[in-house]
């Protein structure tokens, strides 16, 4: 087996040490990637700030330009990128080619918004003065990315960072690195400068230690567990290094009893189960209305007993399996967890009786605020119901979460639909809607989910500085 190099000053460095890579639908090592350690990764935030004045000096349409070509090669590689997304992450291949046409879309996005760095001039007080508002790349940016959307979310950072006219190191999640360097090659093959994208691997918390500490690195933009970024939160004080934060989720489903219960039972099924339940926006509590409850239960829990679970190369999968050891753990816990509590399992709770990390599709009923899964992330395809009586008390029980990243509601009443894009506590609203993200809106969270917004305009906001400039001419 070939073992990885990484994209280090626009060439392919070797190291001695290196991790290995598992396909979690049956363990094995699918790859080996080189690592680094702090004096590689500072070389490479050197590297990055000495190609950040050429990069910076391109015009936004020659930067977008630059991004396109990415994008080509990218869409050139669909297939090969998105059967290296299943191999390291286990999700079902179509929702792998989702993934990198959401990057290449991501990519396009960012092109056009590279055009769109715009500052204003705005009316003087005093006579004599004129005042502009001028918008500057931030500088060197370290982007660090989680193994749940392995491309995706990566690119979320990349594009809109070098759209903005910033160099990006990035550190991928050690247990799917094999796309992130397929993008690398993307990169080169797309005849980027050298330095301006460069990818590192190795420890994470010494790599994220120079990035901290490294006043060259001038933004960190993550993605991942509200507790590393509390720690990054903790680390960037020293230097009030800029952070961009993109953390856990724990999004209520709201069900109406005047909802499209079809449409609401699709609008949940692919809340929870896309990616295995292993998404930041994945549902975690359905609360539904109780008139609707018992009928919502049966045609919930029977469409998830359809659900084909298998490895994500195999044809017509739904659900693959989840990352590792300790994610399917940590969903078993949760499932015992909740049926001591008095929760009903309706359909799975176990572990599948096959190599690798699957768990049956779970629906459990009447699932008390008491239990484990109501506050905490499962990132497994397990669905945790209850029921409510009134609105009021469906977006009390919604709200009452430290996270506030995203959250779902189905009904067919205009006046509560507003009232509730009103007061749901989330970054991210989806009426009737299970799979709100796209690139040119925000995506982000309140509360413990983070700082910050990605996509849409916002994206690239994230790494400009905004200048005053004061003209007596
Ligand atoms: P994680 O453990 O926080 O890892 C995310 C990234 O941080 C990985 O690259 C990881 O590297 C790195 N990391 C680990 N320890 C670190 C440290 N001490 N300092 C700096 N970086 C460190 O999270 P995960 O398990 O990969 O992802 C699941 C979590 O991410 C869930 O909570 C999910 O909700 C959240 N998430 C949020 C969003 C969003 O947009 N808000 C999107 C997706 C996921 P290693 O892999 O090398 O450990």
């Amino acid at each position: 087996m070939k073992t990885q190099p990484l994209y280090l000053g626009g060439k392919w460095v070797t190291s001695p040490t290196t991790l290995q890579v598992h396909n979690p639908a049956n363990g094995q090592v699918i790859g080996e990637v080189c690592t680094v350690g702090r004096p590689v990764v500072a070389q490479a935030i050197t590297d990055a700030h000495a190609a950040l004045a050429g990069w910076r000096a391109l015009t936004g349409k020659e930067r977008g330009d630059r991004l396109r070509a990415v994008a080509d090669q990218l869409l050139r590689r669909r297939d090969e990128v998105a059967r290296t997304i299943t191999l390291e992450n286990g999700k079902p291949l179509a929702q792998s080619l989702g993934e990198v046409a959401m990057s290449v879309d991501h990519l396009l996005w960012f092109a056009e918004e590279a055009r769109r760095a715009y500052g204003r001039i705005v009316p003087a007080q005093a006579p004599g003065k004129r005042h502009l508002v001028v918008k500057t790349p931030i500088g060197v940016v370290a982007a660090i990315s989680p193994w749940n959307f392995p491309l995706v979310l990566a690119v979320r950072k990349i594009a809109p960072a070098l759209a903005a006219g910033c160099p990006v190191v990035l550190k991928p999640a050690s247990a799917t690195p094999l796309c992130a360097i397929q993008f690398a090659e993307c990169v080169e093959a797309a005849g980027l400068p050298a330095s301006v994208f460069q990818v590192v691997l190795g420890r994470a918390s010494e790599i994220a230690a120079e990035f901290l500490e490294n006043r060259l690195c001038r933004k960190i933009t993550f993605t991942g567990s509200t507790e590393v970024g509390q720690l990054l939160i903790r680390g960037a004080a020293t230097d009030i290094k800029p952070l961009s934060l993109e953390l856990g989720g724990h999004a209520p489903v709201l069900i109406f009893a005047d909802a499209d219960l079809d449409q609401a039972v699709e609008t949940a099924m692919i809340a929870k189960f896309r990616n295995s339940g292993q998404s930041c926006i994945a549902a975690n509590r359905i609360y539904v209305q109780r008139p609707v409850y018992q009928e919502f239960l049966e045609r919930f829990a029977q469409k998830a007993r359809e659900l084909k679970v298998g490895d994500g190369l195999e044809a017509g999968v739904n659900v693959g399996p989840v990352i590792n050891q300790e994610g399917l753990d940590k969903a078993l816990s949760h499932i015992a967890d909740a049926k001591a509590r008095g929760a009903r399992c309706l359909c799975g709770g176990r572990r599948m009786d096959r190599p690798g990390w699957f768990l049956e599709p779970t629906v459990l009923a009447d699932v008390p605020e008491a239990a484990t899964c109501m506050s905490e992330e499962t990132f497994a395809p397990v669905a945790a119901v209850c029921s409510f009586e009134t609105e009021e008390e469906a977006v009390t029980r919604a709200n009452a979460s430290p996270f506030g990243l995203s959250a779902y509601a189905c009904t067919r009443d205009l006046g509560r639909t507003f009232r509730l894009i009103e007061s749901l506590e989330a970054g991210t609203i989806g009426i009737n809607d299970g799979a709100p993200s796209t690139s040119q809106c925000p995506f982000g969270g309140t509360k413990h989910s983070g700082w910050g917004r990605e996509l849409g305009n916002e994206g690239l906001d994230a790494f400009l500085e905004t200048k005053h400039a004061s003209l007596v001419l």
